[in-house]
């Protein structure tokens, strides 16, 4: 494809069917695949229309992802899906976008072995860590796209006590780190990432590729600003029980989940606003408490999971003590709107106000 300057720091690539953009997905950190499999769940758009071109005006793409592709193979040689990332790192591969699910482990601490690896090395048969193919193909990639709070900030794999090190993709390549076209680590977190917050951030990143779409919003945590600007609380359904003061002691109220546990009023994520599949659930919207699977300081910040948040005691006696003052007043309002106005009648006299 030809590549020209269009703004300050961003590239326009023309991608064709015989030069597509390449969609490269190593999910060989430390990492249960969850954010691929989400990801097959998406709608809006799915991971089908991206990859089949039926979106008007993204560029063709080529996905070489490990969860669908039929090639298969771990070492060097045609028609091996491990190949694609050779020719990546031979630079025979332009431009590609290199989308990396789980933690990264530090190398440097372990006595022996390899923590996680992703192909073989055909010099000496031994794997190719994850680390190294990162450092072998950040610098060749139009963007680096971390997927899933593992990937974002280290996730589950970085709790205190782990053994690997391990830290997420800004921790290892530097929170200040550019790809060659200017693009900063994209962080999508989410413990998976949610399905439609992965494929429209995958499909902004292409249509900036092809020159539609200035460079992508992101905050300081890396994350699109579009995604990720609200809290939980913000966007959940039981938002009203809260403000009223009305909250659960046990599972299947439906009102506010705070005193169970529900992290939401601190919580940047938008699942309870989009629900999680097709626009159905979200977290505190079907009964689950908020465990704050997208922040960076999960999940050890927020944990032990089913416990008040402390902050929460004092938030919610205010709200507690309000809440039940506004209730009465409202209960007297309500009483009043939910009555028809008198005028509605059989009678033969026009009492609505109406002068001819
Ligand atoms: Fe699995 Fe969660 Fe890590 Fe994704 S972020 S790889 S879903 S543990
Ligand atoms: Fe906020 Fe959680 Fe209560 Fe929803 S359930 S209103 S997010 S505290
Ligand atoms: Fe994770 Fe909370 Fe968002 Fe649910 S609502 S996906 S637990 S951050």
């Amino acid at each position: 494809g030809e590549t020209t300057a269009t703004s300050a720091d961003v590239d326009t690539i023309d991608a064709t069917e015989e030069s597509p953009i390449h969609i490269l997905w190593i999910n060989a950190g430390l990492s249960c695949d969850g954010d691929s499999v989400a990801l097959t769940a998406a709608t809006q758009p799915t991971i089908e229309e991206i990859a089949l071109g039926a979106l008007p005006g993204l560029p063709k793409v080529a996905v070489h992802w490990p969860l669908i592709d039929y090639e298969c193979g771990p070492v060097q040689g045609a028609d091996n899906f491990v190949e694609w990332f050779f020719k990546a790192d031979r630079g025979e591969l332009e431009p590609f976008v290199l989308v990396i699910e789980g933690s990264i482990p530090n190398e440097a601490i372990k006595r022996e072995g390899y923590w996680c690896g992703f192909g073989d090395d055909p010099e000496t048969g031994q794997p190719i860590t994850t680390s190294e193919w990162i450092d072998r193909l950040a610098s060749k990639a139009l963007a680096v796209v971390a997927i899933g709070t593992c990937a974002t900030y280290g996730g589950i794999h970085a709790m205190q006590g782990n053994p690997t090190g391990a830290m997420g993709v800004p921790d290892y390549l530097g929170w200040d780190w550019k790809s060659k076209a200017g693009i900063p680590i994209v962080c999508i977190p989410g413990c998976p990432v949610h399905p439609d917050n992965a494929s429209e951030t995958l499909t902004y990143l292409l249509y900036q590729a092809a020159g539609s779409a200035p460079m992508i919003p992101l905050d300081e945590e890396l994350r699109p600003t579009w995604l990720f600007g609200a809290t939980v609380h913000e966007g959940c359904d039981r938002a009203g029980y809260y403000e009223q003061g009305q909250f659960a002691t046990e599972y299947g109220s439906p009102q506010c989940l705070v005193k169970l546990g529900c992290w939401g009023p601190v919580v940047k994520c938008n699942v309870p606003k989009r629900g999680w599949i097709n626009g159905v659930g979200g977290c505190p919207n079907v009964g689950g408490i908020c465990i704050a699977c997208t922040m960076p300081g999960f999940p050890d910040k927020f944990m032990p999971f089913m416990d008040e948040p402390p902050g929460a005691r004092i938030s919610s006696t205010a709200s507690g003590a309000y809440g039940t003052v506004i209730r009465k007043l409202r209960d007297i309002t309500a009483r009043t709107v939910d009555k028809e106005p008198k005028w509605r009648h059989r009678g033969d006299k026009i009492l609505t106000g109406y002068r001819p």
